[in-house]
């Protein structure tokens, strides 16, 4: 079972129009023992995990660097605690810094924790798109997708399916063809889908957000059905699209391709 813990993309939000769907930012979560989970993306949704004490290992993949997928790093408790083994995944690429990332997420001014306060046992994990890893019965490939300064797509092996979380991704590139076959006969696609049709090209009277790094429901549909996946996930919700919006978007898209869903905070596949 993989866990929604944020589905929200861009920024979190709260209020009375974002009860449904909720607010916080991208973090998915599968266990694979009661002491081991893996987790991907570690948005406000990560925090979520701090009321669980059972675990002593955690991988957290990290499809990439922007602040709504590691906004919650700094406050999830796992960090500070000695008994805790924590393993991160990211891209291996020169210009992050990469072994540096928990000096710029945690360190003053940003936030007041130098990275020798840190007491779990974490280790950072250089990796690069085909590789494969597996823990326990949780297998997780993963591969470039399309967004601005790059970005990692995950296939999730579970049990009794298998999930691809393309985290942010923007449709029209060469890499579309890959999507679809990296995609071919998954259960599932979370897919990024933070604008509608009209707000992406700009036909609804707003700036066309051609080039921005996302996506829309439309082009989730088209992927799916080429690659024969059974069931689409909208998911990196737009922080003005209120819980009105996001039915009327699950709406229109189930009548193009039924098995659609709209993810929320909390949802499990
Ligand atoms: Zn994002
Ligand atoms: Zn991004």
């Amino acid at each position: 079972m993989l866990n929604l813990l944020g589905t929200r993309g861009t920024l979190p939000v709260s209020g009375q129009n974002y009860v449904k769907y909720g607010g916080n930012t991208t973090c998915l979560m599968t266990t694979v023992s009661d002491e081991s989970c893996v987790i991907f993306d570690g948005g406000t949704g990560l925090t979520s995990l701090n009321k669980y004490k059972n675990f002593k290992e955690y991988h957290i993949f990290l499809s990439h660097l922007h602040w709504d997928h590691i906004v919650g790093m700094p406050i999830f408790e796992a960090f500070y605690n000695p008994t805790k083994n924590i393993n991160i995944y990211l891209e291996n690429k020169v210009e992050m810094a990469s072994t540096d990332i928990l000096y710029v997420l945690f360190k003053p001014p940003f936030f007041p924790v130098p990275k020798s306060k840190l007491r779990a046992d974490i280790r950072i994990n250089l990796i690069d798109s085909g590789d494969q890893f597996k823990f326990g019965d949780v297998g997780v490939h993963v591969a470039d997708g399309n967004h601005p300064d790059g970005v990692l797509m995950h296939k999730v092996f579970l049990r009794d399916k298998i999930i691809l979380f393309t985290s942010d991704y923007e449709h029209g590139s060469e890499n579309d063809d890959f999507l679809i076959e990296f995609a071919r006969d998954c259960d599932y696609m979370i897919f990024d889908t933070t604008y509608t049709p009209e707000e992406y090209s700009g036909e609804g009277g707003g700036m066309p957000k051609v080039g921005w790094g996302h996506s829309t429901f439309r082009y989730g549909i088209d992927f799916v059905k080429k690659a024969g996946v059974k069931n689409l996930v909208l998911f990196h919700h737009n922080p003005d699209y209120t819980d009105i919006m996001m039915d009327e978007m699950g709406i229109l898209a189930r009548r193009e391709f039924k098995n659609t869903f709209v993810a929320f905070d909390g949802m499990q596949i």
